[in-house]
């Protein structure tokens, strides 16, 4: 057999991890400022969820998801996106109970058996939040803020960011809009793609999904969902932009936003940076206000957001590049053959650890000076042990970026006061 992984799972090597460490710190600390709380559901659900809450005709469903029955014939799905796993969990625990609104956040591996590419792999990892039990439009722009928040702290310029928005309606408006925009591509049939051709029949919004150029042209100068909300949705839709004025939040009404995901109602938004390209979105989402009576649970109106730390991950990679190896306290360079000299090093690396000092010892039977060398890669300060510092019972102590010494009592050497700067 080769040593070899799976198409599309990729190795997250120690270099790299360090900077997906710092983007899943920042996650975890933005979600908190905005009093959200992390949910962890299960990698595997049943496939059924995902066919009935992300959709049935979706290509996440229909083509790309891992499906596979476990030993009792039972239909299991290697979960590709969280939304609905947190909505199950939220039906399945009686979260509304604890509190009117539920706001949660989750952040781990997606699976989607998609073509690999630069950022994008089978699997991904998301990150995203859900609100659920208001429809306040203050959620919806807290929820933006939040996404755009996050973003740059990371270091994003806020200039560089673009922030799509639209409203696509309720359940009442959504036929109203369909069927104008259906009577609509009818009429421009033969400039449409084949897939798209077949979706005004079953699913005409998804037209507006399409990237080909010759649907984008169509697409372009199709109805608006914003022109067929009913009167609460279009009020809602109002609030949600003066909300996000009143936070200071950019954002462009773009009337081709749709999303690709059955589950949406009303306010869709997507987040781009101009660092990816224009179509590569950093993060999507909206409101799902039917999505938990779809799944089971009461009538509860919902908003949230999912994106991909792979995407953020490229765009700091290649704004700082990669770090550097991750600093090492101490490093130890036992010399000799004297057998006490190995010990005294193993006793002194424990004390070390145990005083949070983070150390390591030189294992590769190198020379001093190639040691010496290593060290200076690795750690901050390197201490020398020999026959001659035990029988003083001192060793020497550098600070390997300045070259300062300083002579430290082996006894207590975890503890001592006066290491070199
Ligand atoms: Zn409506
Ligand atoms: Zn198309």
């Amino acid at each position: 057999m080769r040593a070899e992984s799976v198409r599309g799972m990729r190795d997250v090597l120690p270099d790299e991890s360090q900077l997906w460490r710092r983007l899943e710190r920042e996650i975890h600390r933005t979600c908190g400022l905005y009093a959200y709380r992390e949910i962890r559901p299960p990698l595997v659900e049943l496939a059924e969820l995902f066919a009935r809450g992300v959709g049935e005709g979706t290509d996440i469903v229909h083509k790309e998801m891992y499906v596979f029955p476990d030993r009792k014939g039972l239909q299991l799905a290697l979960r590709p996106e969280a939304t609905a796993s947190v909505v199950r969990a939220y039906i399945e625990h009686g979260l509304h109970s604890r509190g009117d609104l539920a706001k949660l956040y989750y952040l781990g591996p997606m699976f989607r058996y998609e073509k690999p590419q630069r950022g994008r792999q089978r699997q991904f990892h998301q990150y995203g939040v859900e609100a659920l039990g208001s429809l306040d439009p203050a959620l919806d722009a807290e929820v933006i803020d939040l996404a755009a928040e996050l973003v740059s702290s990371l270091g994003l310029s806020r200039e560089r960011l673009t922030m799509r928005l639209n409203s696509i309606g309720c359940s009442a408006d959504r036929p109203v809009y369909r069927a104008a925009l259906a009577a609509y591509l009818r009429e421009h049939l033969e400039d449409l793609c084949t897939d798209c051709r077949r979706r005004v029949g079953e699913n005409p919004m998804r037209v507006l999904d399409c990237k080909r150029p010759g649907c984008r042209e169509v697409a372009a100068t199709a109805p608006h969902s914003a022109h067929h909300l009913c009167k609460d949705c279009a009020q809602h839709y109002g609030e949600v932009k003066a909300y996000l004025d009143t936070l200071g939040l950019a954002f462009h009404e773009d009337y081709t936003l749709v999303r690709g995901l059955d589950y949406y109602t009303r306010t869709v938004f997507e987040l781009c940076s101009a660092e990816l390209g224009a179509q590569d979105a950093l993060l999507g989402g909206g409101r799902y206000d039917d999505l938990v009576e779809l799944l089971g649970g009461s009538s509860t109106p919902a908003v949230g957001f999912a994106g991909g730390l792979e995407r953020l991950v490229l765009l700091v990679k290649e704004r700082e590049g990669t770090e550097s190896e991750e600093e090492l306290d101490v490093c130890l360079l036992p010399v000799g053959d004297d057998p006490r000299v190995r010990g005294a090093t193993v006793k002194i690396l424990r004390e070390l650890r145990s005083s949070g000092r983070s150390a390591d010892m030189e294992y590769m039977d190198r020379s001093l000076r190639k040691a010496m060398q290593v060290a200076a890669r690795r750690a901050q300060w390197a201490v020398v042990l020999g026959s001659t510092e035990l029988d003083q019972g001192q060793a020497t102590v550098r600070h390997l970026a300045s070259g300062r010494e300083s002579r430290l009592p082996l006894e207590s050497l975890a503890s001592a006061e006066g290491w070199p700067r």
